[in-house]
């Protein structure tokens, strides 16, 4: 069964305390749906901390970014088994903030895309368009291009393992959202574009979630679009009764 995912991505916010007690605050969601797997991504710092206090829990921690060398001299740096081994399953790579403010490359995200199955992490692998890209009609194009580079060299079993997080540049943090006919159109053909490359199976395996501005009020339509898998979430997952709502949500529009 495929299960929904609704993922926390906490940014630079927190400090340890905030992390340890948010992440006791929600952990119980994951065992409320064996429809819907429930996770967040907080800073690395407080990775170990958040890991610990999840354990013995179905709530699933993952990273917010990687590099893509195993190990050696890259000061600054934190490689996929780092992550593995303070207890992160996932990992978010190609997020809008690290293509647009620290310039990342669709090929610098494929190489991460790679180091994390290397450090058995499934990737969550952010695709999607600025507003000016938008209006020019250039959505389907942009989003193709990091569809295609970010999964470049994948077997179709790892395709199946990433989790494709479309999020729209122009409704992150921006309390903008996608309507849900736009988000479905756009996960319809990023299912069609993994088809093409890989079949009917490996497409409908994979997960599409929607990411941009979501929050409690907007979140049951948007999940029970036929195409929507779940969300990645800003703002909203980084106060507990916001992200249960949101969760809740989903459960609801898996009904
Ligand atoms: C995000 O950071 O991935 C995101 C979708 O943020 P927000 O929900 O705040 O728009």
């Amino acid at each position: 069964m495929k299960r929904m995912f609704i993922c926390g991505n906490w940014k630079m916010h927190t400090n340890r305390l905030e992390a340890v007690g948010l992440a006791k605050a929600i952990k119980g969601l994951a065992s409320e749906s064996a429809k819907v797997e429930v996770g967040a991504c907080p800073p690395f710092v407080y990775l170990l901390a958040v890991a610990e206090a999840v354990a013995g829990s179905d709530f699933s921690v993952g990273a917010q970014n990687l590099y893509f060398e195993p190990k050696g001299a890259f000061t600054g740096e934190v490689s996929g088994q780092m992550l593995a081994d303070c207890g992160c399953k996932y990992v978010i790579i190609g997020h809008s903030e690290r293509r647009h403010v620290i310039g990342e490359t669709d090929g610098v995200i494929n190489k991460k895309v790679h180091a994390a199955f290397a450090a058995k992490l499934k990737p969550i692998l952010c695709v999607g368009e600025l507003l000016e890209e938008r209006e020019a009609g250039k959505t389907e194009d942009v989003v193709r291009r990091h569809v295609t580079e970010g999964l470049k060299g994948l077997s179709p079993g790892q395709v199946c393992e990433t989790v494709i997080a479309y999020e729209p540049v122009w409704a992150i943090g921006t309390g903008r959202t996608a309507t849900p006919g736009q988000a479905n159109d756009v996960h319809v053909f990023i299912r069609g574009l993994l088809s093409k490359m890989h079949g009917d199976v490996t497409a409908k395996a994979v997960r599409i979630q929607y990411g941009g501005s979501v929050k409690p009020e907007n979140a049951y339509e948007l999940m029970a679009q036929p195409e929507v898998d779940g969300a990645l979430v800003g703002g909203a997952s980084l106060k507990a009764d916001s992200f249960s709502q949101i969760v809740r949500e989903a459960a609801r529009a898996c009904e």
